[in-house]
């Protein structure tokens, strides 16, 4: 028989078991809530999974509660363990240090770490990039490939197509997403929650509400089916841009059960192509949707390994602006430009918003105004649902903030107002002018892209890729005016 399998809670699918028999220990640990504050609707998410995983399970789960994993390790007694590889450092350091704990291959990416790093030495000097990643695993899996080895439709990559800007209205034209019914489980971990509060001074962030994101096995396929069935062909257009009025448009709010475990990517990737193929999507909107799931997601993944833990620290722009109040506690109500207040409010309220708000507002207004590196990407990893420390160390530090010095992105994702006012409608509703960088009504994001660029001038400047944006800087002539409303503006909330 198998060793008795320790599930972390974000190790909650099929694939992290041997067979369907397994025995399995399942540890709640409360010590992590003291430690940094959640958003409550993530705490509820991940309470909420680990205990609907223990009473799928039944007898074959030990479950305990405890105040730290070594506590429920010691009352569980549970024997010999073995565990997949887990996702967090401090984690993988607690498992090895552990004498009756086997640790595994970590599970539930489409390529191994071992693959990943073999195929990183093959590349010798050359820059990492995501989207060589991304075809060979298209390869590797036979994923939208012609039996000729050629891509599906000619194109590796249909990016080109899914950056249309939003229709003119308040809503995509698409069925709603699929949203889950709470149970006694939701109930009990909601008391708890509150309990958590109100007796041991837990403190968290966001507000709570229904829960919005499958969190056991059934749950995640029926809403993967839901979202293939009516929302997938929509996907791609305009997955790029950003409404006011509907945070979710046609995502599909499959990060949540993907990153507790519950779906495995590659399965995902297959239903897709084939529900594409069957149903004659739109090709650019499922590629679109695979390069997500099997592309980005893993290629984050493994960069998280093959940078090391260092990584976290690197502040090539040296910002070292701790993050105001009002952003660290999603404050939308002092903000008074429209974009950064609105999308501040779909955090606050659902722990989500889709990629674009998270790097071209948040991640953006962060960067023009040094905010640093390592404290937003914890910001990032506690407020966010899906978040979790290997999804945003390289998503913020690398990609966002552009701390790792191009490590990940050839240059920084920084834009001024023009940029949301084209991607988003939020410019129509906003005290602010998206053209003005100087005056009562100077957009701040724009005003901050300048700021910025000039601020950076040096570090940029050998960067091909920030030429034509630095000869605009040359040609402004009320930088000086510029500078001063910056200077002036501090850490107040714009
Ligand atoms: Fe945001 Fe500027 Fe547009 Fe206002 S004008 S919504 S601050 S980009």
């Amino acid at each position: 028989p198998s060793t008795r399998r320790w599930l972390f809670a974000d190790q909650l699918g099929p694939h992290f078991l041997d067979s369907p028999k397994q025995p399995v220990l399942l540890i709640e640990s409360r010590d992590v809530f003291r430690r940094k504050r959640f958003h409550r609707r993530k705490a509820h998410l991940v309470l909420s999974a680990l205990r609907h995983r223990a009473a799928e399970l039944g007898d074959r789960a030990v479950f305990v509660t405890a105040d730290t994993y070594a506590d429920g390790l010691r009352e569980a007694d549970a024997g010999r363990l073995s565990v997949c590889d887990p996702t967090s450092w401090r984690a993988r350091r607690l498992v090895r240090r552990l004498p009756d704990v086997e640790v595994l291959a970590s599970r539930g990416f489409v390529v191994s770490e071992a693959q990943f790093a073999g195929w990183a030495e093959r590349r010798a000097r050359k820059r990492l990039l995501m989207e060589d990643f991304y075809r060979d695993v298209r390869r590797q899996h036979s994923v939208l490939v012609n039996a000729d080895g050629t891509p599906v439709g000619g194109e590796w990559n249909y990016d080109g197509e899914n950056r249309e800007a939003p229709p003119k209205q308040e809503r995509l034209d698409v069925r709603e997403p699929w949203w889950p019914t709470e149970d006694d489980i939701d109930e009990e971990v909601r008391a708890d929650l509150d309990r958590m509060v109100r007796d041991d001074g837990v403190e968290f962030s966001g507000e709570d509400g229904p829960r919005r994101f499958a969190v056991t096995r059934s749950e995640a396929l029926r809403a993967l089916r839901h979202f293939l069935t009516h929302r997938l062909g929509q996907f791609g257009t305009y997955e790029d841009a950003m409404l006011a009025g509907d945070r979710w448009m046609a995502h599909s709010m499959l990060s949540v059960p993907l990153n507790l475990g519950l779906l495995d990517p590659l399965e995902v990737a297959r239903r897709a192509e084939d529900h594409g193929r069957k149903n004659s999507e739109r090709l650019a909107s499922v590629e679109g949707f695979i390069r997500q799931v099997i592309g980005w997601r893993s290629y984050v993944w493994h960069l998280h390994w093959h940078l090391g833990e260092d990584y976290k620290q690197r502040n090539a722009l040296q910002a070292r602006t701790p993050l105001p109040a009002w952003f660290a506690d999603l404050d939308a109500d002092a903000v008074g430009a429209n974009c950064l207040s609105g999308v501040l409010r779909d955090v606050r309220e659902d722990g989500w918003t889709h990629h674009i708000p998270r790097l071209m507002v948040l991640g953006n207004w962060a960067l023009q105004h040094s905010y640093d590196p390592q404290e937003l990407s914890d910001w990032f990893w506690a407020n966010f649902v899906d978040g979790y420390d290997w999804v945003m160390t390289s998503n913020v530090v690398g990609m966002s903030q552009h701390a790792d010095h191009g490590v990940l992105a050839t240059k920084p994702y920084v834009s001024g107002g023009a940029y949301i006012d084209r991607m988003s409608d939020y410019c129509k509703g906003c005290r602010y002018d998206p053209k003005k960088r100087v005056g009562d009504d100077a957009c701040p994001f724009t005003a901050g892209y300048w700021n910025f660029l000039h601020g950076h001038r040096e570090q940029l400047e050998g960067n091909r890729r920030m030429a034509q944006p630095l000869r605009g800087l040359d040609r402004l002539r009320d930088l000086d005016a510029l500078l001063e409303q910056e200077a002036g503006r501090g850490a107040d909330a714009p």
